[in-house]
Parts: structure tokens; sequence; C-alpha cells
């Protein structure tokens, strides 16, 4: 007789995070996922043309130290402040197990960077979400409340709004008891740092990526910056669970990036450029459009449904990302895409509402 999965009363039990669609086809213009249209520096291109693969033979450098290193260098910090990891979904679900162990809930905003709450229950952590004002703008005072940490992402996703670096000083501020997390994915498209704040309060993690301004996606860089005490906490977890997360081609070619400051700082002003036209485009066009301090704009319609323009787009190839959920269901996540990619997208979203 077949036995009952007796095992399965043991599982952990949870529902993973739903990333943006990787289709594809050759005609597809994807804009739904936050990734560069540009492509890295002619830097990495180089080292990656010359790296040595007998050297992947050999276990990579222990805590990536040399672009640990090289991270510290380009910020001006120490390099006991700053942890790298396998993209900043890796630090920061590293920096939710290492430091979100209080019986309080922690707390994030209601509309925000949908993993934190799959990290929160992964790991039982329990939670609080503050809901955003009208506006789609994070509430500083929010945070006062009792908790067990706070996250926060910004500029937030996938609302596109950055918070002024005072207000979120006055959420750390606040918390002296508690991590604060403020995840800076974005922060280079025009965003305000709160990086130089981490010397002054030591309960602060801020965490950046590689996969947004340095068109790096695919190979899986990120990296948090804090007081020792925090960076040390998470290098002991880490290498608790895995020595070696960073890869060797991973660790070159994150060096390489950062040599090459024209290149990083010119891709991001064609971003931000485009970015603009695009906006004015879709405003044009009867577009409620957010301002954006990141590299996608979060817009809606004033007549037409997020979903259904979303569905049409998608028939013509192009990608966009759709939230089916309380508050955003009116919106859409746009990636800035190239001049013509965003000239073809605009063309699509004329053509969709001209039919209704
Ligand atoms: N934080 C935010 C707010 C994001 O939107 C993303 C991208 N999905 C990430 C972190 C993770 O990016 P990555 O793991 O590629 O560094």
């Amino acid at each position: 007789m077949k036995k009952k999965r007796e095992w399965a009363a043991y599982v952990r039990r949870v529902t993973p995070y739903v990333p943006g669609e990787q289709p594809n086809e050759t005609d597809m213009i994807k804009l739904n996922t936050n990734e560069n249209p540009y492509p890295p520096s002619p830097s990495v291109f180089e080292v990656h043309r010359n790296m040595d693969v007998t050297d992947f033979s050999l276990y990579p450098e222990l805590s990536a130290g040399s672009l640990t290193r090289s991270l510290a260098n380009y910020h001006g910090i120490s390099d006991r402040e700053v942890f790298v990891g396998v993209g900043s979904d890796d630090v920061l679900s590293l920096a939710f197990l290492t430091f979100f162990n209080s019986e309080k809930p922690i707390l994030f905003p209601d509309i925000t960077y949908s993993f934190y709450p799959v990290w929160a229950d992964v790991y039982r952590i329990s939670y609080e979400c503050m809901p955003l004002r009208d506006d789609f703008t994070i509430e500083a005072d929010d945070y006062q409340r009792e908790n067990g940490g706070i996250v926060i992402a910004n500029p937030n996703a996938p609302t596109s709004i950055g918070m002024p670096a005072l207000e979120i000083e006055k959420v750390i501020r606040a918390n002296p008891g508690v991590v604060v997390i403020i995840d800076e994915a974005y922060v280079d498209f025009g965003g305000e740092t709160v990086l130089p704040l981490i010397k002054q309060y030591d309960n602060l993690l801020v965490v950046r990526t590689y996969s947004k301004s340095r068109s790096l996606a695919g190979m899986r860089i990120g990296y948090a910056m804090g007081s020792e005490g925090l960076i040390q906490a998470l290098n002991d977890v880490k290498e608790s669970i895995n020595s070696y997360t960073m890869n060797t081609a991973s660790i070159r070619i994150g060096i390489a990036s950062l040599g090459d400051e024209d290149y990083f700082q010119s891709t991001l002003q064609k971003v931000m450029d485009t970015r603009k036209r695009t906006k004015s485009a879709l405003e044009q066009m009867g577009f409620d459009v957010k301002d954006s301090q990141t590299n996608f704009l979060f817009a809606s319609h004033r007549t037409v449904a997020a979903e259904e323009i979303f569905e049409q787009l998608k028939r013509r190839h192009i990608y966009v990302r759709y939230f089916a959920k309380e508050r955003i269901k009116d919106y859409l996540r746009i990636t800035v895409g190239t001049e013509v990619q965003m000239d073809r997208f605009l063309q699509a979203v004329r053509e969709i509402i001209g039919t209704f």
C-alpha cells in the first residue's frame, strides 16, 4: 500500500516571490524587470575577455575580499564596513535572517518591494505594513512605534518615489534599538542616499545592487554598508551557511565596473533623459505618472484600465509589469529602455488607448 506523504507535515510552507517574466522572443521589448537597457562598461568586456578559465578550478576568494576592498575605496569607507552578496536579494535575505530576531513585528510600507513579506514569512518574522500616504509617499512618523526592525526601499518600488534623506534620518534616529535597512537599489538614478549616516548610526544598513545602474543583473552582485558590528554579524551568519557565495568571475567583473566612472555616469544620464521624455509623452496621452527617481515609471491612465494596456502590450511582445494588488491595480510599472525601445512602446500605447 502506498504510504501517505508523512514528511509533508514537516515541510516549511511558503508562498514564493514571483519575479517579472523572462520571455525570450527575438523581437520583444522587455520593460518589466528594471534591467538597464545599455550594456555593461567596456572595461567589463575586457576583463571578461581576458579571464583565465583555469582559475575556476580554485574556490573564489573568501568574503570576495578584493571586491569588498574596491567597494570600500569607491565609497570612501573601511572594508570592514562592506558586505558583498549574490545580488541584493541575497544580501537583504541574509540581513532579515541576521537582524530581525525580535518578538516584535518588523515594519515596512504596504506598497513596496514584494520580496519583503516573502522573506519575513520564510524566516517566520512577524511584520506590520505601514500604509503609504494617498500620494504614495512614505510617512516617517509611522515608524516611531515599537518594532523589531525596519526595512524601507528608497527610492521605493514600484512607486518610483524617493524619500528625502532627512526623513529617512528621522526614522533611523527614532529607532536606535533595532536595525534599519535602507534598500537603495535605485538610488543612482537621482535618489538621496543615506550612506554618510552609517558613520553616525550603528543601526543603519544601506543595501545596493549592480543589477540596475551598473547593467550587471546577470552577474548577481549586491552589497551592504554599515557599522563594523553589523557587517561582522552578517559575515558570521553567511559563513554559517555558505562560505563561498561570490564566484570568481563576478568578483573580477564587479571590480572592473567600479573603475569606469565616466561610462557609469553617462549611462545613468541617458536613462534619466529618456525617463523625462517618456514621462511627458505618457502625460500627454492622459496618464498620471509619479515623479520617478528610479529607472522606471509608475503610471496610471485616466480612463483605460492598466491591466488592459498590460495585456495588449504583451500581445505586441512589449512587456511591462502589472500588480493585481489593492491600491496599485490601476498602475503600470514601466522600466526605462533605450530611446528606440521607448518610441516603440509609446507608439503601441497610443494605438491601444486609441481603440477605447
Ligand atoms: N530591491 C529592490 C527594491 C528591487 O526592486 C530589486 C530588484 N528586483 C532588488 C532589491 C533585488 O535586486 P538584485 O537581487 O538583482 O540585486
